[in-house]
Formats: structure tokens, C-alpha cells, sequence
């Protein structure tokens, strides 16, 4: 039995891989969930009779839309923008908006599926979605980041709703771009619609704790990871890679639990600072002046800039990688776990390659998956959307607390189904199966649809 269903899945993902060509990123993460699959077919073999795999790994909706826009100088220039609704049996489709010239539709695929899941494992009702655009918003004046979000905004409005569809921020996407989309939202539906998208600013619907939320959450899931065996993040040595959002609040809390991050990155290059990154200072660079992580240095001469450095050859005992897609392939594994790594939280969306992830399960380290780990920033979107539809407004103790509770939940939640599925400590199988169970179970009341 076990056997023919392993069979059945393989077929699936063979005609994954045949029905979206060049989409290496989709195929990745489909492949990743499909791997863990076996054994629940088997307990709940109706998920085959429905065909709940082959309906889950293909999108409810694809958008590819053009967005022209004019630069400072009255130039024309052409992007492409996406939006892929991949599944609302448990709710209106969430996720964020990628801006960054990387971005394809197999990225947005890639992404969109892993956030379906991800969403389930929040125990929120809201199904999964991603969207983005090949627009670089680095170099770019406030003025041509606004024509362009407009731009863009003006073809998306429609595909959006707060029963609908609610996108959110990511790579490239933080409080700037989402104050123009939400602005021209409102302008052109005439709605002060809240819920229609989340991490807004405070002052205009935005919760308490969003911005933080990813990175904090990613860290009271290592906490827990810790916990478990009988260790804490107090006096830890850390590598946080990125030093965007995610990053920053990763690193915050890290340091305000007592652990030590000694290096943060960027696309061109690696801090090492021995006595600890100042966050404080990170924080300024990044956010308010946008500049480059390479500044670091020229305010703090103990600490050394390598441009174009790895990151993941800093000596460390936790790694939370907080960048971007496969940016641990098999030889930074190794690497980490040479220089005494034993736990790594996954605070970006695949951070690390199968070769990886399968090193760090081999060495029994202790590994948290993004779908997991990273799920605080979509719950807390959620909570904003909950004080949306209320008309409230949280303070940040009583948020910071909820998203504690639900990222202990998930941990929780990952570790126990991994143990019911014969996986023991294995947080990959466990966050699969959890929120795979949810969303076909859901997927099977509804129908075939
Ligand atoms: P930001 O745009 O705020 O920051 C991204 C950081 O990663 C920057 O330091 C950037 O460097 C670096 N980076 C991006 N692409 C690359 C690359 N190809 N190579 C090396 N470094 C790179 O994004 P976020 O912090 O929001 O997102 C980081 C990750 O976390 C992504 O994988 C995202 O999908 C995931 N995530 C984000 C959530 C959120 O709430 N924001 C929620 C859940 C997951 P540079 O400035 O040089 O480009």
C-alpha cells in the first residue's frame, strides 16, 4: 500500500514537472512537500480518490498582467506583474508581493504553494497567495517607486478584496511600496477598505507588531526548538543572513533573549562584528536611509566588512538564514556543521536546498523549516485583519503575546504530527503533514471545485 501511494505521488510530481516547464523554484517546493506525503495517503486514502495533490499543486488562478510606468527623466519602461491565487478552501487568498528584478512566475509559484501551507499551520482562516513583480525598487527615487506601485495597483485592485484576496509586503516590498498600493486601492475602488491589505503603517490600519512579526516569531520557534532539548538561545552565538525586515526583527529578538548575532549580510557582502551587530545601527541604515550593509563598518572599526563574503563560514551555533530562496546550498551546510551549528531556524522562504536540509536532518541538528518558522508575519496579518474587521487597535504587549502563543502552537503542533507519522523531530514532515492534512480536509468538504 505504502509503496503504490509513494508510486501514485511520484507520477503527480512528474506531471508537476512536465505541465510547468522552467520552474525550477515550484518544482523544488513541490517536491519537498509531495516527499512527505506517502504515509497520510495511506491513512486517509479519500485525499487520492479526490485527487487533492494533483487539485493543491495547481494554482486557482494565475494573473500576469503588464505594468508600464515612467521614470524621473519621462522615460518609459515596461514590467511584468504577478499574482497567483493557489488555494482558498480555508480562506481568501494571503500572501505577500516580491519586488525584485529575480522575480518570474515560477518564483511566485514556488512561493504562493509554500504559503498555502504555511497559512494552515497559523490556524487562521486564510488560504494562500503570492504575487510580485521584475521591478528593482533599489536605486529608484520615492517618485518612481509611487508611479510604479500605482501602476501596478491599477491592474491588481480588481483581482483584490478583503473576502478576496489581501496581499501584504516582502523582498522589496516594506512600508513605502504598500503605503502607494493601499493608496491607490482607495482611490480607485472609493473604499477605505483595511482589510484589503496588510502591513500598512500604524496611523492608517496597520497592527502593532507586523513589522516585527516574522522575524520575532522565527525566533520563538528556535526558542522552542531549544526548549525541547533541554536548551535555550541565552549566551548563543548567531548568523542572521539579510539584514531586511525579517532580518532586523530576527536579530532584535535574538539579542533580546540573551544571544549574541555576530554577522548580517546583504547582496554584496557580510559584517562580522565579534561583540555583537548593533542593531540599533542596522536598523537605520536599512530602513530610514537605505543604504548598504557595508556602511556598517565605517561606524564601528571593530567590525570587518568582506565584500562578496559567505556568510554561512561565520562561526555560529544558531543559523537563521533571512534573505532569500536556496542561499544554503550543501557546502555552506557542511560548513556550519563543522563550526558546531546545532540549530537552524529558516526565517526566508526555502532558504536552503535539499542537499542542505538533508545534511542538517542527517546531523540530527535542530531544523525549522520557513513554512513554520517563518509563519509569525502572515499571523500577525491576520490579527490586523481581525482588528480591521473590529475596528481596534491592539497594544503591542497583548499582539506580541498572541503571536507567542501561536508560534508556540505551531511548534507544538509540527512536532507532535511529525512524532504521529513516525518522523520524530523531523519539523519538515511535521509541517507538511499538519497543514496538508487541513487544507485537503477542507478541500474534500468543499467539493470538487
Ligand atoms: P527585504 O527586502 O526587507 O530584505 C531582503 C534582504 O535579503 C536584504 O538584505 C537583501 O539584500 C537580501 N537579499 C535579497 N535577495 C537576495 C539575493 N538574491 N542574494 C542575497 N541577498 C539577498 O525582504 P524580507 O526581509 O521581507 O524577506 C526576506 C525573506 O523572508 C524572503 O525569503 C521572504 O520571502 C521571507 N519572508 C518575509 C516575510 C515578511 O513578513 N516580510 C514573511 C515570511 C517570509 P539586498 O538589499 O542587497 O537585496
Amino acid at each position: 500500500m505504502a509503496v503504490f501511494m509513494e508510486e501514485k505521488i511520484e507520477a503527480i510530481y512528474r506531471q508537476v514537472m512536465a505541465k510547468n516547464p522552467g520552474e525550477g523554484e515550484f518544482h523544488q517546493a513541490v517536491k519537498e512537500v509531495l516527499e512527505s506525503l506517502g504515509p497520510v495517503l495511506v491513512k486517509y486514502p479519500e485525499f487520492a480518490d479526490k485527487k487533492i495533490i494533483e487539485r493543491i499543486c495547481e494554482p486557482e488562478r494565475q494573473i500576469i498582467f503588464r505594468v508600464p510606468w515612467q521614470d524621473d527623466k519621462g522615460e518609459a519602461h515596461i514590467n511584468r506583474g504577478f499574482r497567483v491565487e493557489f488555494n482558498s478552501a480555508i480562506g481568501p487568498y494571503k500572501g505577500g508581493l516580491r519586488f525584485h528584478p529575480s522575480v518570474h512566475l515560477g518564483i511566485i509559484k514556488f512561493l504562493g504553494f509554500e504559503q498555502l501551507f504555511k497559512n494552515a499551520l497559523t490556524g487562521m482562516p486564510i488560504g494562500g497567495g503570492k504575487g510580485g513583480s521584475d521591478f528593482d525598487p533599489k536605486g529608484k527615487s520615492d517618485n518612481e517607486v509611487m508611479r510604479f506601485c500605482q501602476s501596478f495597483m491599477t491592474e491588481l485592485y480588481r483581482h483584490l478584496g478583503e473576502h478576496t484576496d489581501v496581499p501584504a509586503g516582502d523582498i522589496g516590498v516594506g512600508a513605502r511600496e504598500l503605503g502607494f498600493l493601499f493608496g491607490q486601492y482607495k482611490r480607485i475602488t472609493n473604499r477605505y477598505e483595511s482589510g484589503v491589505l496588510t502591513g500598512k503603517g500604524i496611523g492608517w490600519g496597520g497592527s502593532l507588531v507586523r513589522k516585527e512579526a516574522t522575524g520575532y516569531g522565527a525566533v520563538f520557534f528556535v526558542r522552542e526548538m531549544l526548549k525541547v532539548r533541554k536548551d535555550s538561545l541565552e549566551g548563543k552565538t548567531c548568523v542572521v543572513s539579510g539584514s531586511g525586515n525579517v532580518a532586523i526583527y530576527t536579530m532584535e529578538k535574538l539579542h533580546q533573549l540573551g544571544a549574541r548575532v555576530v554577522a548580517c549580510s546583504d547582496s554584496n557582502g557580510v559584517i562580522v562584528h565579534d561583540k555583537g551587530i548593533d542593531i540599533g545601527l542596522v536598523k537605520r541604515l536599512k530602513e530610514v536611509e537605505r543604504r548598504r550593509i557595508a556602511d556598517y563598518a565605517s561606524h564601528h572599526k571593530d567590525a570587518r566588512y568582506v565584500a562578496g563574503g559567505n556568510i554561512w563560514d561565520v562561526p555560529c551555533q544558531v543559523a537563521m538564514p533571512s534573505a532569500t530562496q536556496n542561499e544554503i546550498n550543501g557546502k555552506d551546510a557542511r560548513a556550519l556543521l563543522k563550526n558546531g551549528c546545532i540549530a537552524v531556524g529558516e526565517g526566508a522562504n526555502m532558504p536552503t536546498t535539499p542537499e542542505g536540509v538533508k545534511l542538517f536532518l542527517e546531523a540530527g541538528v535542530a531544523f525549522g523549516p520557513g513554512k513554520a518558522v517563518n509563519a509569525g508575519g502572515v499571523a500577525t496579518s491576520a490579527l490586523e485583519m481581525q482588528q480591521n474587521a473590529s475596528r481596534d487597535s491592539w497594544t503591542h504587549e497583548f499582539t506580541e503575546r498572541k503571536l507567542d502563543e501561536i508560534m508556540t502552537r505551531i511548534h507544538a503542533n509540527t512536532c507532535e504530527t511529525a512524532e504521529e507519522f513516525g518522523a520524530t523531530g523531523n519539523y519538515v514532515v511535521g509541517a507538511n503533514v499538519a497543514s496538508f492534512i487541513k487544507v485537503a480536509q477542507a478541500m474534500v468538504a468543499l467539493g470538487l471545485i
